[in-house]
């Protein structure tokens, strides 16, 4: 999915080093967090980050009937994570894919470890994670939305998860990659946390970094997170308060 690009600036418009959209390497795109955008669900988030718009629906806890999944001692946490076949340039076929399939994982991984689960045996929390448009950082940018619809929806959790990613792109370490700097770029690095306390619930890397530069991406994704961490927290208070 990455190709490697020379600094020659093709379709970027801009100098060498600077990125395609005018951002300062640090600087996240224009982010909107709404919570209980959807009165039929039990908890809802509408996120949007750049051109990323995203929809989140939570049902649950409720009672789970497949006896196959189902955990005698706590609540499964089931994340679909589906993009819409108008989300993206070329239409995308309606139903899962091998990438929407592992998305679908990895936020599940990403969140299980702040809900309570424990509380609700044999249950069931239900996420759908509906891509409305996509516009490159769209796992993150789920996760995070996500993780405001599970508090929205008053699903016990230790914390929030937030997510944002940083990455290479044009011979620089940038955060939050445009769809451009994702596919054109030479790495991207997502990763998922709990800001109170920094632990890390998901970290992927796609391309080359050197240690040095992963470790750059790393704490400028960090940094990420905690601003958008900020932006979370707004979107709770405008819901329901202090
Ligand atoms: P992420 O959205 O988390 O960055 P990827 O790196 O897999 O995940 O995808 C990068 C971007 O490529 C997406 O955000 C989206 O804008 C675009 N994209 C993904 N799948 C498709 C598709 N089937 N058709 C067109 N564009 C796509």
């Amino acid at each position: 999915m990455i190709t490697i690009i020379t600094n020659t600036n093709i379709n970027t418009g801009t100098e060498a080093g600077e990125r395609a959209d005018g951002r300062a390497s640090n600087e996240l795109r224009p982010l909107k967090i709404e919570a209980g955008v959807l009165k039929r669900a039990d908890g809802s988030a509408y996120l949007e980050l750049g051109g990323n718009k995203i929809l989140v629906a939570v049902y649950g806890p409720r009672e789970l009937h497949v006896r196959r999944i189902m955990q005698p001692n706590r609540a499964v946490l089931r994340c679909r994570y589906n993009m819409a076949p108008f989300s993206v340039d070329d239409r995308k076929r309606p139903g899962p894919d091998r990438r929407s399939v592992e998305i679908s994982k990895i936020t599940s991984e990403a969140l299980t470890p702040v809900v309570f689960l424990e509380k609700f045996p044999r249950s069931t929390i239900d996420v759908f994670i509906e891509i409305l448009q996509a516009d490159g950082g769209t796992r993150c940018a789920g996760i995070t939305a996500a993780s405001v619809a599970l508090a929205d929806a008053g699903v016990p959790m230790k914390d929030m998860i937030v997510s944002c990613a940083a990455g290479k792109a044009n011979e620089k370490i940038v955060l939050d990659l445009s769809e451009w700097e994702d596919k054109e770029g030479e790495a991207d690095v997502p990763i998922a946390m709990m800001p109170r306390t920094g632990e890390i619930t998901l970290l992927q890397s796609d391309g080359n970094l050197t240690p040095e530069e992963f470790e750059k991406a790393l704490d400028l994704a960090v940094e990420g997170c905690k601003k958008i961490s900020e932006e979370q927290k707004k979107a709770i208070i405008a819901r329901y308060g202090d």
